[in-house]
């Protein structure tokens, strides 16, 4: 069984520890990076990217992150966590910090405000049994991908789904479903590496 982490500076960690949970991994929050050098992988929650950003660098976890994802451990980012993993960020602060992992550029806030938010069907490559339902909050897309990155899911023109190496991204929440489909796939990527 690997042991997943859920970076807990900020958002909704405790979502993702009961999704990795059921899907089979052992999981624990990560804020320090001591906690960090012990998981197989690593999830990065939606919560508020601008926010994650300053706590990771107030917390010592910047560079022990980055170093990380570089080496190849296995990392999950949804929402705010699929911005953090993007090498490049549109729309972000004028100070925000990206980890980089998956080389594209993200948008932030790209479908809307908050009451903007919405629910649909999205088909994801490589998990069967039908669509899951994507809940989209304050969600960014994906703008554009490198070559080396390979995109798993659209919404109507836009990527909302992302995988390159062992770096995994959507721009919605599986965690807030029920339905753990992408998180035992990342399980499986956590479990190989
Ligand atoms: N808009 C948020 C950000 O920029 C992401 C929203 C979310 O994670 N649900 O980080």
């Amino acid at each position: 069984t690997p042991l997943v982490g859920v970076l807990a500076l900020q958002g909704d960690v405790r979502e993702h520890l009961a999704a990795l949970t059921a899907a089979g991994a052992q999981a624990r929050p990560v804020r320090r990076p001591e906690e960090l050098a012990e998981v197989d992988g690593l999830v990065i929650p939606g919560g508020e990217s601008t926010t994650m950003s300053k706590l990771a660098v107030i917390f010592g976890l910047l560079e022990p992150l980055r170093e990380r994802i570089r080496a190849g451990m296995p990392v999950y980012g949804t929402c705010a966590g699929m911005i953090m993993v993007a090498d490049k960020i549109l729309d972000g602060r004028d100070d925000q910090e990206t980890l980089g992992g998956i080389d594209m550029i993200v948008r932030r806030n790209a479908f809307g405000r908050q009451n903007e938010s919405f629910e649909a069907a999205v088909d994801i490559k490589g998990i069967d049994g039908g669509p899951v339902e994507g809940v989209f909050i304050r969600a960014p897309w994906v703008e554009s991908v490198g070559a080396a990155a390979e995109v798993l899911a659209t919404y109507g023109d836009h990527v909302v789904a992302v995988r390159q190496g062992n770096v995994l991204a959507t721009s919605f929440h599986p965690e807030l479903t029920g339905d753990h489909r992408v998180h035992a796939l990342f399980v499986e990527m956590a479990q190989r590496a």
